[in-house]
């Protein structure tokens, strides 16, 4: 380990030489810490670097943002570059804020169909771990990146667009292992509103019925609730800029939820048999209403402010596959039999079919489903997380690029067919392996 040379910025995290992830789970001393503001500085950055990772925000659980001599924090390279109106594209340096990307879209009447549960993130970072949301149009982000700008290992600069059909399928989720993405051109839709009504709804109910919702439905996504029996719902429908909803709001003291989940989760760290009981209590406490809300997809459905008392994994599986997945899914974590008391709620959300080569959504209909720990410090005992992983390997489960898991490149290979394409095409472009670090050599060298 070696000390800072250069740090830009005042975060402790940061400070001292040490990169931190955001719950402070990863960390890596580095020698180099480059906050580039134009593309002739990630160029720069890359020439002179013998390992280098590009990183954006910092919250991604897997150990892909850091580990090298030379970091590159992107969030200062954030401007919007170029529009289109006539196609509605818009060109923006990678290390824009989603929330600011949403923003300059809104304004212009556009926006992006799919949109993860956090607006925290930069455009780079969530196009590099195929960060996604939920149906309606239900892609990846990254399926709507229609061209880009990356800068590959040996310093040079290409530009590809949706006629390169093979390099974009391979670019759109790359972990940032091709090149660091310098500019990028998102093509959006014509900016909809939502009525979106949230409420409980038991297990064997919802899963009679989701797939009909995803024919009816604009949006749909099922908060899980293990101990409970129940799913919270969450169904949108498109309606007109001037309809008028009868809004109905959560009580107030649901703006205590995070407070309250993360004192009962501290109990069940140290006795773990009463997670059962702090599920039931949270469910009734906060998943027990009705509500009825209307906005953009991004006003109704995305969380706006968060802490880092989390931490994350995520797979998923076909479509086709998931009610046998769940039955059993549901028939362990239920159980009191094994160790794993999983915390709630567990994010149900689904994506259509595309060919990204290493979305999890490569060439099926996909069904995600989140684990989270609000313990984060003791995630390593979390068991939830191994019995998750286990029970969707059996299945072909694809674990989120983003998340924790533990599955190495035969199991991952397996369920995605054009990894071993995606490793010689790392090889040819980065032959001297100048964009992995500790963790991803073992999936990607
Ligand atoms: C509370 C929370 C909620 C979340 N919700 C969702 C969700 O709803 N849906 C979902 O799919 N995911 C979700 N995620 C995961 C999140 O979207 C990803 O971890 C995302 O990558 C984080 O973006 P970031 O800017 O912090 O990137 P970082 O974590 O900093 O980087 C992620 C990866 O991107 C690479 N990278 C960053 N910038 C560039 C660039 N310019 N060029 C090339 N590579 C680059 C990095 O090298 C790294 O490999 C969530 C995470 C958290 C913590």
């Amino acid at each position: 380990m070696s000390t800072a040379i250069h740090d830009t910025r005042n975060s402790s995290s940061a400070g001292n030489g040490v990169w931190s992830s955001w719950n402070g789970l990863v960390k890596h001393r580095y020698e180099r810490y480059l906050s580039p503001a134009t593309e002739e500085e990630i160029v720069s950055a890359v020439r002179d670097a013998s390992r280098i990772r590009a990183f954006g925000n910092r919250q991604s659980s897997a150990d892909i943002g850091a580990g090298t001599e030379t970091l590159l924090d992107m969030t200062g390279y954030n401007s919007v570059v170029a529009e289109d109106p006539d196609s509605k594209e818009l060109t923006v340096e990678s290390g824009m804020r989603l929330s600011t990307l949403i923003r300059e879209l809104e304004s212009r009447g556009w926006c992006v169909p799919c949109l993860p549960d956090i607006d925290t993130v930069t455009v780079g970072g969530a196009l590099a771990t195929g960060t996604h949301g939920t149906a309606g149009d239900g892609h990846i982000l990254a399926e709507y990146m229609v061209a880009c700008r990356i800068v590959t290992a040996d310093g040079s600069i290409r530009s590809y667009g949706d006629d390169d059909t093979e390099m974009m399928a391979a670019l759109r989720c790359s972990l940032g292992l091709l090149g660091v993405f310098s500019t990028v051109t998102l093509r959006a839709h014509p900016l909809y509103y939502l009525r979106v009504v949230e409420e409980p709804v038991r297990d064997e109910v919802w899963l009679r019925s989701y797939r009909r919702w995803l024919e009816e439905h604009d949006f749909v996504r099922i908060l899980w609730l293990p101990h409970t029996g129940y799913g919270q719902v969450i169904l949108g429908d498109k309606v007109d800029g001037d309809t008028q909803v009868r809004e109905r709001s959560a009580p107030r003291y649901h703006r205590h939820r995070r407070e309250v989940s993360k004192l009962l989760y501290r109990i069940a760290g140290r006795f773990p048999r009463f997670t059962v009981t702090a599920n039931r209590w949270l469910r009734r406490l906060f998943f027990s209403s009705r509500t009825v809300t209307r906005g953009t997809l991004y006003g109704a459905t995305v969380t706006k402010s968060r802490g880092s008392t989390l931490e994350l994994a995520e797979w998923s599986v076909a479509l086709d596959r998931f009610d046998e997945l769940f039955s059993e899914l549901k028939a362990q974590l239920d159980s009191s039999a094994n160790g794993a008391w999983a915390h709630i709620p567990m994010d149900v959300r689904f994506l259509r079919a595309d060919e990204t080569w290493l979305s999890q959504a490569w060439q099926r209909d996909t069904v995600t489903v989140g684990c989270v720990t609000r313990n984060p410090q003791r995630a390593d005992e979390y068991e939830a997380f191994d019995l998750v992983e286990q029970i969707f390997l059996r299945y072909d489960g694809r674990p989120h690029w983003a998340k924790r898991f533990r599955a190495g490149r035969s199991e991952l290979s397996r369920v995605w067919p054009r990894l071993n394409d995606f490793i010689r095409l790392r090889r040819r472009l980065d032959p001297g392996g100048r964009f992995l670090n500790g963790y991803l050599r073992h999936i990607f060298e």
